[in-house]
């Protein structure tokens, strides 16, 4: 009895959810609401819906309500809810299958995030690590606003300050070395 209740292979998603989100929907189809994802996620805080909330949208279809969200953007794969989840779901992978879809399907309702995130992968594919600088100045270009930078002046006088972030370019020996492994991630995303 326990085996037929926890077998999800044969359970249909709901009609409305057959297109776009059919692939995100199959993995987080037994979600069972428990909520350890959302105690366990270290930016739930932040999150306009909460990881185990996202999840049930999924289940029903919820498509507009979803891609509004900034949730999976705020996500930063820590895995430490897929790691924890008692039904042992791919919940990074589904947060990342969302960034995919939200992109290949031009729903970016959500800017600044999406623009914050690819900045961040960008810089690192270049050099094999964060460039705090280089990261930002492609962000603020990104968002195209010349008010934004301004906002973060304060932040960045008082990092620089403590040493966080170095206004000069420091030398950086893994430069072009992630360029492999980010077409082979590309290669495997488009197949999933
Ligand atoms: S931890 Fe797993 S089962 Fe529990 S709410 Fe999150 S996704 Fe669902
Ligand atoms: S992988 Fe993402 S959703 Fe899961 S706990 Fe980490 S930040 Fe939260």
């Amino acid at each position: 009895m326990r085996a037929e209740m926890n077998d999800f292979s044969t359970v249909a998603p709901p009609s409305h959810a057959e297109d776009t989100l059919s692939s995100v929907w199959t993995k987080v189809r037994a979600c069972m609401q428990c909520g350890t994802c959302t105690g366990s996620c270290v930016n739930a805080h932040a999150m306009d819906l909460t990881p185990r909330e996202l999840w049930r949208m999924v289940q029903l279809g919820l498509k507009d309500e979803i891609f509004a969200s900034k949730t999976f953007w705020l996500c930063s794969s820590c895995y430490y809810c897929t790691l924890r989840c008692p039904r042992g779901l791919p919940l990074t992978e589904t947060m990342g299958a969302l960034k995919r879809l939200a992109t290949a399907e031009g729903i970016l309702k959500e800017k600044r995030s999406p623009r914050f995130y690819r900045s961040f992968m960008e810089t690192v594919r270049r050099y094999g690590r964060v460039r705090e600088m280089e990261m930002m100045a492609r962000y603020f270009l990104a968002l195209k606003s010349p008010i934004t930078p301004l906002a973060f002046t304060p932040l960045g006088i008082r990092l620089m300050a403590k040493g966080k972030v170095a206004p000069r370019m420091p030398s950086f020996s893994g430069r072009g070395k992630l360029d492999a492994l980010y077409r082979k991630v590309k290669e495997v995303e488009a197949r999933s």
